[in-house]
Parts: structure tokens; C-alpha cells; sequence
């Protein structure tokens, strides 16, 4: 997986130290020398923090939790990116993650570097007075190194604006009088979070799909039959008819992408499967994805495993292994589950035309060259699931202007703000034979870049 990210930053570096129209101040030697310090840069972060928690637990035991700060670039503004708790969490998980945040913050034109931080925990495992407690302690070793204008954490898989706000508090008492409100985003809304924080993922994931296949190519069907591009042609060939979707992960992404498309007006889609740790549910004719939202908020935030579950809450469907959702013959796949999913033993399985990564990396390197060969659109992460780092920047904003934006002023600065991405990017890929991946990588790679050299830093 690290070396996906490392690969694609590598290969975009490589084309544009060719494409003599891109920084032509630089030639000769000093060219040469600036794309090798901007290979340096960009594949090292440039802090790893580690530390390990002591947590007396509430049995009377202590343990030692291993947690992480990464912060890999901060070119366009301080380190941004969540904290991740999960049992799987390592170092070099977490340097990807921060270099991937690097990478979408500069595609989506968003002022913050990258930076993610973990926790090697199964948050489950924890009753609340500990994790309330793990929570304060990672503040408390890390607090040199965050703050507002430094380094700026927020919600990642395990983590949501219960966590959030106590971190924010206990920043705030370690460094009273000083401003603490951007020191972390993704709380809660009376704590200084913003409307739509919540949503904003799911939402964007769904919008970039709903925005590719639908609103982009119907304006510009005419201009696009040309095309040498696989995925294009893929794109091409939708007719306007519903599509079925399969969603793998049903939490704050999954659940939220999965209701986007179940109420989308523009295109009569069909969620015709939903998956999460312990089971797929479909159902051919469609799920009924609000009855199951409704279900999961009062069962600890797993889908129905039972016929009886099933029955008492009026739900139709069949109950499959979990993995079974990942082969199903759907025309979209949102992964909005782990990184990995599909990878070099499955990959000749997926029978889903378009994929949308909801996750971060949920596809490897192997499986994205054998699936794009054979034209399958893949919609990647950093372009797809940067609705949530969007919002937690206008919840930034909101802390500095003491300003409260409605949830209808959110929603329009997100959906414009992935728009004018999507129409820098898309124009780009359906006149060259790259995959969407490529053109996203080149394009942040290409800001990171000139920002660098402009900043003196490529000597
Ligand atoms: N954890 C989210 C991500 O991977 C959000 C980060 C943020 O809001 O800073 O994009």
C-alpha cells in the first residue's frame, strides 16, 4: 500500500520533469536537481511522533497504548488530517494515510497540509471513562506539536465528535487563554463543530459519482466521443439508465453514501446491497436503506445478522457472508469499509464497472492496474471521500469568524467545491489514456510542486 502512493507521486514527478511546458524556469541540471529534492520531499514526511499512552485501566491494570502523529507535508498550510483508532493501526499505515492527506488537500484546493495520526486499539474494547482517558493522554504527549496554525486532527474510522471534543478540551486546558477551537474539527455542533461535519464524506463520495456519471457527461457527452481512454469509454456508454450499487461498510461513510444514492433525484439508482464486519444484505429489487440506518443507530451500529432482526423491522433481504458483497454483479461499488479490500487474489472477481473509493486505498496497486486495464472506472480516495477534510476547513473558518453557516451553506460550499475540482480534473482525463487516479495524482503533484519551488525548498 505504501508503495502505491510512493508510485503514482514517482510516476507523475517523471512526466512532468519531461513536460518542459510545466516550471520552465527550471532546465538543465537545476531541473534535474529540484525533481529529485521534490521525489525526496514528497515520499518522506517530515515528522513521525510516536508514543506509547499509560492507561490505568479500569480493572486496575495499566497498559501502554502504542499512538502516532504523522505529519508529512505542510507546504499549503499545517498538518491536517484524522486520528485513527483501530487494532491494525502502524506506522507505516499512518504515513501513507498523511501522505495521501498531503495529496487530496492539494487537489481539492484545501489551505492545510497533510497529517494522520492512529492508535493501536480496538475502541470497542474500551468502556468510555477509557477512552476518555486515552483521549486526554494522547493530547497531553502530543501537544507540542498540534494546535490551530501547527497541526489540526479531526474524526477517522473509530473516532467521531465524542472523541474530538474531549481533545479539544483538554488542548484547551493544557494551554488556557490561547485559541483552541481550530485545534481540532469534526466535533460536535454546540462544541464548535459545524452542520454537516457528519454527512460530509458520505455526501462528497456519492456526489463525485453522481457528478461524473450523470451531470459532467451530460453536458459534455458531445465533445467526449473521441476518446482513447478505457474508462471514458466505460463512462461513455451509460445510458442514463438506473444503475445498481453495492455499498461495502455501513458507518458514518458507507451509511450516509448509501442514503445519498438510495434519495438521488437525478439518477434512479438502486442500493441493491450493503455490507459491514459481520454480513452483506441484498436484495435485487432494492434495500430499504433508511429503515436500516434507523436499525443500526439502535443496535451499537451493526446491520440486521438475524431473520428475526430482519422481520421485526420490516426489512427485505438475504443475509450472505460479509465478502460476498465484493463479487456481486452490481454496476457500482462504494468501498466504504478498510484499506486492501481488493487486492491481488481477488481482484479477478469483481464483476462492479465502476468503483468508488469511500476508504482510503481500499484497492492495491496490483488490483487498480488489472482493473483499470480492463477499463473499470475507479473513482479514487483522494478525490472521492475529501467531503469530510472539506468541511472540517469550513468548520475552521466558522471557529475564526465566530460565523455559524446553515446546513444549506455547507452543503453548497462542499458540492462546489468538489465540482470545480472535478472540473479541473475530468476535462484532462477524458482526453488522455490514464486512469482518474493518475490524473488526481498529477494535478496535486503539479500544485505541491510549483508551491515548493516558489518557496525555495527544492535546493
Ligand atoms: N479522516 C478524514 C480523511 O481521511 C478527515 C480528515 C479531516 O477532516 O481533517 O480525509
Amino acid at each position: 500500500m505504501i508503495s502505491q502512493t510512493r508510485m503514482i507521486v514517482q510516476e507523475s514527478l517523471d512526466a512532468l520533469l519531461e513536460d518542459s511546458a510545466f516550471l520552465p524556469e527550471l532546465d538543465g541540471d537545476a531541473r534535474k536537481q529540484a525533481f529529485t529534492s521534490l521525489g525526496a520531499i514528497l515520499s518522506t514526511p517530515n515528522h513521525l511522533h510516536k508514543s506509547f499512552l499509560r492507561i490505568a485501566l479500569e480493572n486496575g491494570s495499566v497498559v501502554r497504548i502504542p499512538a502516532f502523529r504523522v505529519q508529512h507535508n505542510n507546504a499549503l498550510g499545517p498538518y491536517k488530517g484524522g486520528i485513527r483508532f483501530h487494532e491494525s493501526v502502524n506506522e507505516d499505515e499512518v504515513i501513507n494515510l498523511a501522505s495521501l492527506m498531503t495529496l487530496k488537500n492539494a487537489l481539492h484546493d484545501v489551505p492545510y497540509g497533510g497529517g494522520k495520526g492512529g492508535i493501536v486499539l480496538d475502541p470497542r474494547s474500551y468502556s468510555e471513562k477509557e477512552l476518555h482517558l486515552i483521549c486526554k493522554k494522547y493530547v497531553q504527549y502530543f501537544s507540542d506539536i498540534l494546535g490551530p496554525d501547527k497541526d489540526i486532527p479531526a474524526p477517522d474510522m473509530g473516532s467521531g465528535e465524542r472523541e474530538m471534543d474531549w481533545m479539544m478540551a483538554e488542548y484547551k486546558s493544557i494551554r488556557p487563554g490561547q485559541a483552541y477551537k481550530g485545534s481540532f474539527t469534526g466535533k460536535s455542533v454546540i462544541n464548535g463543530g459545524s452542520l454537516g461535519r457528519r454527512e460530509a464524506t458520505g455526501k462528497g463520495v456519492y456526489f463525485t459519482f453522481r457528478y461524473l456519471l450523470h451531470d459532467f457527461l451530460q453536458n459534455q457527452r458531445k465533445f467526449l466521443s473521441n476518446t482513447d481512454n478505457a474508462f471514458a469509454k466505460t463512462a461513455l456508454e451509460y445510458d442514463g439508465s438506473p444503475m445498481t450499487i453495492a455499498v461495502q461498510g455501513f458507518g458514518n461513510v458507507g451509511s450516509v453514501a448509501a442514503l445519498e444514492a438510495y434519495q438521488c433525484q437525478h439518477m434512479q439508482n438502486k442500493v441493491v446491497a450493503v455490507s459491514d464486519r459481520n454480513v452483506t444484505l441484498h436484495n435485487p429489487d432494492g434495500l430499504d436503506i433508511p429503515a436500516l440506518i434507523k436499525f443500526v443507530a439502535l443496535n451499537n451500529g451493526d446491520l440486521p445478522t438475524g431473520e428475526n432482526q430482519l422481520l421485526d423491522a420490516n426489512i427485505k433481504a438475504t443475509i450472505m457472508d460479509r465478502n460476498d458483497l465484493l463479487y456481486m454483479d452490481v454496476d457500482v461499488m462504494i468501498l466504504a469499509a478498510l484499506e486492501d479490500q481488493i487486492h491481488d487474489t481477488n481482484k479477478e472477481k469483481i464483476k462492479a464497472r465502476i468503483i468508488v473509493e469511500g476508504a482510503n486505498a481500499p484497492v492495491t496497486s496490483e488490483a487498480d492496474e488489472y482493473l483499470s486495464d480492463k477499463g473499470v472506472i475507479i473513482i479514487p480516495d483522494i478525490l472521492a471521500n475529501a467531503g469530510g477534510v472539506i468541511v472540517s476547513y469550513l468548520e475552521w473558518m466558522q471557529g475564526r469568524e465566530t460565523q455559524f453557516y446553515s446546513e444549506d451553506q455547507v452543503y453548497k460550499l462542499l458540492l462546489d467545491k468538489m465540482k470545480n475540482t472535478m472540473d479541473t480534473i475530468l476535462p484532462a482525463f477524458f482526453g488522455d489514456p490514464h486512469p482518474l487516479r493518475q490524473n488526481c495524482y498529477i494535478h496535486s503533484v503539479m500544485k505541491l510542486s510549483t508551491v515548493l519551488y516558489r518557496q525555495g525548498k527544492l535546493y
